[in-house]
């Protein structure tokens, strides 16, 4: 068995689980059944029964007064706003656990698709219902239009105060992975890698001070002949014309001697606004590099910083210096 076979296993073991629990403890409808809601209702849905709205025509029906439309039955149940934010509802309930198990395999999409309903009786205003929800069950994993994912159907029976069933529902959802999601991952699996920076020239006589960057070490070449350092390397000193040289590691302080702040034309491999300093380095050379990890606007002339190496690409550290604190 794949990792990925035995991955999806354990989660339908998971979920399955969950499958004849009740949803949470038996839930109070917060209110009674009531006109105010009821003329509410019908007034949303274009329902003008004189059974539901006038008490004085109601009393000449077979009801012999008042009653609710009978497809109001889950309104009753509604929890309001809280219903917006899931987590905040009810934490300790299943139905909201399975969920989150569902969300953490990746099933982030949900989407009700339909519900079956059955009516005992008529409710009446002054009713008190009480609902009771359970996880009925939850199918094989399905290929749908939204993507793959798994219906959930929970059943709810209503009763009254005596505990008489006044209706029931189903009700189905599909917990899926959302297909543009996923499709999205695979598209930027295929994009191509973000471009890397254009590399510096490197040759024989600079070559060895990208070495020691991807080293993490800051160097400053030494003219032999006359002591004088100097920034970037070069074969030859411009004080004494000496080609023989050496190298000292810098401190990797210094100061901020001048900058710039590059926005436009943006150029592959560097992130936009781009600050590059002048930095005066304490042992009295410069060196031109980028300046990190402050807000373009805060940088200012004089500022203290301080060398970090970072990988900007694959296999390419650069010096990034730093405000010091
Ligand atoms: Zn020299």
């Amino acid at each position: 068995m794949s990792e990925l076979e035995k991955k999806k296993t354990e989660f339908e073991a998971r979920i399955r689980e969950f499958v004849g629990l009740p949803e949470g403890p038996p839930y109070l409808c917060p209110d009674a059944v009531n006109e105010a809601m009821i003329r509410h209702w019908c007034d949303a849905m274009g329902d003008q029964n004189p059974a539901y709205l006038d008490a004085d025509a109601a009393a000449e029906t077979v009801h012999g007064g008042l009653v609710a439309p009978p497809t109001m039955l889950q309104s009753w149940e509604m929890r309001g706003y809280p219903m917006h934010d899931a987590t905040r509802l009810l934490p300790q309930n299943n139905q909201r656990k399975l969920h989150a198990a569902f969300d953490e395999a990746g099933y982030t999409g949900v989407v009700a698709t339909d519900t079956e309903q059955e009516y005992a009786r008529y409710l009446r205003p002054g009713d008190r219902i009480t609902a009771e929800t359970t996880i009925e069950s939850i199918s094989e994993e399905k290929a749908t239009a939204l993507g793959i994912g798994y219906f959930i159907v929970t059943r709810s029976v209503f009763s009254d105060e005596q505990g008489e069933e006044v209706g029931n529902l189903s009700f189905r959802v599909l917990k899926f992975k959302p297909a543009q999601e996923a499709q999205a991952a695979q598209e930027s699996a295929a994009a191509p890698a973000k471009p890397t920076r254009i590399r510096s020239p490197y040759g024989h006589d600079n070559g060895w001070w990208w070495e020691a960057c991807q080293e993490g070490r800051l160097l400053i070449q030494k003219c032999s002949g006359c002591g004088e350092l100097r920034h970037p390397p070069r074969p030859m000193c411009g004080s004494c014309q000496s080609t023989e040289w050496d190298s000292i590691e810098a401190s990797g302080r210094g100061s901020v001697y001048s900058f710039t702040v590059l926005h436009y034309p943006p150029i592959p491999g560097y992130d936009f606004p781009c600050p590059v300093g002048l930095i005066d380095l304490e042992e009295g050379t410069r060196i031109c590099a980028n300046i990190a990890g402050v807000e373009p606007e805060d940088i200012h002339i004089g500022m203290k910083v301080e060398c970090m190496f970072d990988d900007v690409d694959e296999g390419l550290k650069l010096p990034f210096f730093y405000m010091v604190e």
